[in-house]
């Protein structure tokens, strides 16, 4: 196991030093466990937001835990990437050729990974890339998760056939919120995603690396700002977001940011770029950002200056995104849909809106009302630290592999 740097005291001064002694406590019996997670990019999107985080911490609670990808040709992601739409409600239809090239791209991957999660005494395999893995490793002796991070609430069924009959034997599967669940012969654990609070994406930054942040892109501070920060997806809604950008900008001056990135698993992004482009028709006003993957600080500055977080996405998991706004205290204007509706307390945290017309109204109130916007705000921050931390996501991962681990034994002793 590779050595980790310490930083599980770090989160003491955000959440309380009662918080880690029990993380610790919880992960005693787990000490040399082999945990390995499996999703299909190192970057871009929650996914991999989430695991750059949680398995250092892993490793550091005496954990072996790693992480490991599936890579796969172009085929291989227009299939998942249907699939990820099926899911989410879309009428796909996925042609046979394209589900032969995802099972062989699982046979091809399993070949390499199948000796380590065989081993591995818990497996955590995130999203239907990498589904298949479980039937391709017919020794395993540890437990199988699925951790579905989509919005499946109402899948196209044809689709959510095929994939049920994959994911259905596995040991368990983690949904964000109780409305994903789906009829499944195993054990469904409800776990909605979190940030880290003290990652360059989430950590405090001074109003000087703001303003250069701001500056760098040419976007005025002293005029208001509204920023959605998103892959490039048609269920982000952006040119729902430019139109509600319009109606808002009638009543006040408003500059909108849409900051976004590919997935290196996302083959639609061109597409939808060229979209918002043109539906942005080279108003001077709306600031499109191409960022690099790793460009954290500046997603950190750039929702920092904002007066409001916009997602105001159709079909949404969870929305790493409106964690990110709330916890800097920015109000956020968020779909009503899936997981932002466990964010977003509509007038406390913020407003949940289904149109551009109700994105626009909420957009004028909270501009005209600037006290109810800074209270709103730091209700956010307050509603972020007790529910949507890091160290309440590892508290939940210990849990339930303790008791994977050791369910059938009558007493559990943690210490
Ligand atoms: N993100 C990023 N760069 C981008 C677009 C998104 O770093 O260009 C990050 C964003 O800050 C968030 C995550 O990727 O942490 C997106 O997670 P979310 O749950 O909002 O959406 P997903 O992409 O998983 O559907």
């Amino acid at each position: 196991m590779a050595t980790v740097q310490p930083f599980l005291e770090n989160y003491a001064e955000v959440v309380g030093s009662s918080v880690i002694d029990q993380l610790r406590q919880l992960a005693t019996s787990l000490q040399g466990k082999k945990v390995v997670h499996i999703n299909s990019t190192k970057e871009g999107g929650g996914v991999a937001e989430i695991l750059t985080k949680l398995v250092p911490l892993q490793q550091e609670l005496g954990i072996d835990s790693r992480w490991e990808i599936i890579t796969g040709e172009q085929k291989f992601y227009q299939c998942t990437k249907g699939f990820h739409n099926a899911m989410q409600g879309e009428p796909v239809n996925i042609p046979e050729p394209l589900l032969r090239v995802y099972e062989k791209t699982n046979e091809q991957n399993a070949e390499e990974l199948r000796p380590m999660l065989e081993e591995a005494d818990v497996v955590f395999i995130h999203d239907p890339q990498p589904a298949c893995l479980l039937n391709l490793c017919p020794n395993r002796k540890g437990k199988w998760i699925w951790r579905c991070h989509i919005d499946v609430s109402h899948p196209y069924r044809p689709v959510w056939k095929y994939l049920r009959e994959i994911v259905s034997p596995y040991d368990a599967s983690i949904f964000s919120l109780q409305a994903f669940a789906q009829p499944l012969p195993h054990t469904q654990y409800l776990i909605p995603p979190s940030i880290d609070p003290l990652s360059e994406k989430n950590m405090f930054l001074d109003q000087k690396e703001v303003r250069s942040v701001y500056e760098k892109f040419q976007i005025d501070m002293e005029r208001p700002v509204i920023i959605q920060v998103s892959r490039f997806d048609r269920f982000k809604d952006p040119v729902g977001v430019i139109q509600a950008y319009r109606m808002a900008k009638k009543f006040n001056p408003l500059q909108l940011v849409l900051a976004g990135g590919g997935a290196s698993d996302d083959p639609e992004g061109e597409a939808v770029l060229e979209e918002v482009r043109a539906a942005a028709d080279n108003d001077p006003d709306i600031h499109i950002l191409m960022l690099p993957p790793d460009a954290h600080r500046t997603i950190n500055a750039l929702q920092r200056g904002a007066d409001i977080v916009i997602q105001k996405s159709l079909k949404e998991g969870f929305g790493l995104t409106v964690t990110e706004g709330l916890w800097k205290g920015k109000p956020v204007i968020g779909g009503d849909t899936g997981g932002i509706r466990l964010q977003v307390m509509n007038h406390h945290t913020g407003f949940l809106v289904s149109t551009p017309e109700g994105a626009a109204l909420r957009i004028r109130y909270l501009l005209q009302h600037r006290n109810r916007l800074t209270q709103m705000g730091k209700k956010a921050t307050k509603f972020v630290r007790r529910n949507f931390l890091i160290t309440r996501l590892l508290r939940e991962h210990l849990t339930l592999m303790v008791g994977l681990l050791h369910g059938a034994e009558d007493r559990i002793e943690l210490v």
